[in-house]
């Protein structure tokens, strides 16, 4: 009910912002006014009939455009933007455009917000050809180069985005190193393992963030590929430092290295430290299952049993009944295992720290936000 009557009201505000506007426009021009109040009025109808084309014309008819009315024509434009009308605002854009009373300031003011109709209307050519000409003037060159890092973040076109972020990197406080890291990474992605172009790409992302996780990651999957387990497992062990956050992403690989060097103890020790000074759950869970399957000393029995004492999940216990062999029966009951296991794991356990988006998996760029690395997993305990 509260909605309805401000969206009737809207058109009334922006109505009476022309009023006030046709009124100032006649008290400069004095005289010379010659807008008849008749169309005005008819102008008027028209808009608080909901009939805003007919409305539309006829104000842009009987308007003249000066400093004080081209913030009315701008409040029609943002009206109907707000609807979703983004046809009708382009169209008030372009007809300010055509005028020739417009100083430079006013123009490209009215060509940023038609960039910006453009990239609302997805039409994302034009907005790029506007921004690229708003880059030259000092006052916008700083909205226009990031309207334009965003449509080629969109595009997926990472090297104009490295060009742009680089350019904005000179202007801006803010700092760009790791999104264009991520940029080079995307751009090694689109490229095959092992060639040079990958190789340029990740090594220039590790050049623009020393610490960017995801370019490690990539080469140490590379080394791995190429059974140079040894360097892998080296590359991978950089992680902790670059950020510890990240570390459980690479141990899916790096247990795949040990396995392949039939080096079950190196695992098993690296995976006891990581629960000394970066517990979770989740290292546990890796640690309890490897255990069992490679180890099985009273060594390894009475640690475990420390751990889930300490940490207690379910996940744990079960590790710990299976190991002490209790319940053998019960425990090889899959249905019953699995059912405890997606328990555990429903939770969404990845979270940008940036705007909290929640999910299931890690994303480098917030689908929410749209920020560079700052999805990470949650901590579970
Ligand atoms: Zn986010």
């Amino acid at each position: 009910m509260l909605w309805n009557t401000l969206f009737l009201l809207l058109p009334v505000a922006a109505a009476s912002g022309w009023w006030l506007g046709w009124r100032a426009a006649k008290k400069r021009t004095s005289l010379k006014c010659k807008n008849p109040p008749s169309d005005y009025f008819k102008g008027l109808n028209y808009l608080i009939n909901e009939q805003p084309d007919h409305a539309t014309s006829i104000f842009l008819k009987v308007l003249d455009v000066n400093s004080e009315t081209i913030e009315v024509h701008y409040a029609l434009a943002s009206l109907f933007l707000k609807r979703g009308e983004v046809d009708r605002a382009i169209h008030i854009y372009q007809n300010l455009l055509a005028r020739p009373t417009l100083n430079r300031d006013q123009r490209s003011e009215t060509l940023y917000y038609l960039a910006q109709g453009y990239l609302k209307a997805g039409v994302l050519d034009r907005a790029e050809g506007l921004l690229n000409d708003l880059v030259n003037d000092a006052d916008y060159a700083l909205l226009s180069l990031k309207s334009l890092l965003n449509i080629f973040q969109q595009q997926r076109e990472w090297n104009s985005a490295i060009d742009v972020a680089r350019r904005l990197q000179k202007r801006d406080s803010h700092n760009y190193s790791v999104q264009i890291a991520h940029y080079y990474c995307e751009l090694a992605e689109q490229q095959p393992t092992q060639s040079t172009a990958w190789s340029r790409a990740i090594k220039a992302a590790l050049s623009s963030d020393r610490n960017c996780v995801r370019a490690t990651l990539m080469l140490g999957n590379g080394l791995l590929d190429l059974e140079r387990y040894p360097q892998a497992l080296n590359t991978f062990k950089k992680i902790e430092k670059q950020d510890a956050a990240f570390v459980y992403e690479a141990l899916p690989a790096m247990l795949r290295c040990w396995e392949l060097m039939e080096k079950p103890g190196q695992a098993m020790a690296y995976l006891n430290a990581l629960m000394t000074h970066s517990p979770s759950l989740a290292v546990l869970s890796l640690y309890a299952e490897l255990g069992a399957r490679v180890d099985g000393s009273d060594e390894f029995k009475s640690q475990l049993k420390e751990y889930v004492l300490h940490y207690p999940s379910l996940q744990g216990i079960l590790s710990l009944l299976k190991v002490e062999g209790v319940c053998q029966s019960l425990l090889g009951d899959r249905a019953l295992t699995g059912a405890v296991m997606s328990a555990e794991s429903s939770a969404l356990n990845y979270r940008c720290n940036q705007c909290g988006f929640q999910g299931h998996s890690l994303h480098w760029q917030c689908p929410s936000c749209q920020t560079w690395g700052q999805v990470r997993r949650v901590n579970d305990l």
